[in-house]
């Protein structure tokens, strides 16, 4: 993440891209005032943050190891080592395994992750509840993007005690389709489309500056980033997602 921010820092304004998404507009989008008719989330270190998200996430390797191994029959250490291989790719730490794709596919990548159970580590987050009211009852249409199995991102928001039906937009990952947030924004596209919004009249937020923030600013929506600590960038961020309202009123 630094090396991004000082890669586009150390850049002439119209070459700066990271990989093949082109920042636009960078003096612009610190000074962001429309106020959004559809606020995207993201899910996953953004609506459920905080000390039992990270035990769980923590964990997230290891259930799904177990899930893999159970899933497909194999032994522990052979699906340690192709989780390994699965996250690295899909965390951007490797290129995409072609050995792993081609003997396990994504579809049980997908298969495996949805056996993983998070209310044995996810209890009730009523800050998160309370900000998604409030958001709602100001007006805002909410809505979610994430990158999670479409049950998997609706058991982990149950067990932080968010209903789905307050999301007007809800797209996670359907099994046998393409991840979603592959990094063109071509998503956000879609949704505002959906939506029936202009892309500069949605804001996304989420905690993944190359999945979350930069395509979408890219497509034209706003953005604001979730990052606990001060970021070496130009877009606008909150240390966590309940400062949102508050963000919000002060634009
Ligand atoms: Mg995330």
């Amino acid at each position: 993440m630094v090396l991004v921010a000082q890669l586009v820092e150390h850049l002439p304004v119209e070459q700066r891209v990271v990989g093949s998404i082109p920042i636009k507009h960078p003096k612009i989008v610190s000074s962001f005032v429309q106020h959004p008719k559809l606020i995207l989330f993201d899910i996953d270190h953004t609506l459920v943050a905080g000390r039992a998200a990270d035990v769980y996430y923590r964990r997230f390797p290891w259930l799904v190891r177990d899930a893999f191994a159970r899933h497909l029959g194999i032994e522990y250490e052979r699906a340690k080592e192709y989780v390994e291989r699965h996250l690295a790719f899909l965390e951007g730490r490797a290129p995409a395994d072609l050995d792993a794709r081609r003997d396990f596919g994504l579809e049980r990548w997908y298969d495996a992750i949805v056996r993983v159970d998070p209310s044995e580590f996810l209890k009730p987050m009523p800050s998160i509840v309370a900000m998604l009211e409030t958001l709602r009852n100001e007006g805002y249409a909410l809505g979610i993007v994430t990158d999670s199995p479409t049950p998997q991102a609706e058991r982990v928001l149950d067990a932080i005690g968010v209903h789905k039906n307050i999301f007007r937009v809800f797209v996670g990952w359907e099994r046998g389709k393409k991840i979603p947030k592959d990094g063109t924004g071509e998503v956000f596209e879609r949704v505002c489309g959906a939506f029936g919004c202009a892309p500069s009249e949605a804001l996304m937020t989420g905690d993944s500056l190359l999945t979350d923030i930069l395509p979408a600013h890219r497509l034209g929506l706003a953005v604001v980033h979730i990052s606990p600590v001060k970021p070496d960038h130009i877009f606008p961020f909150i240390p966590s997602v309940e400062s949102l309202p508050a963000y919000l009123r002060g634009i």
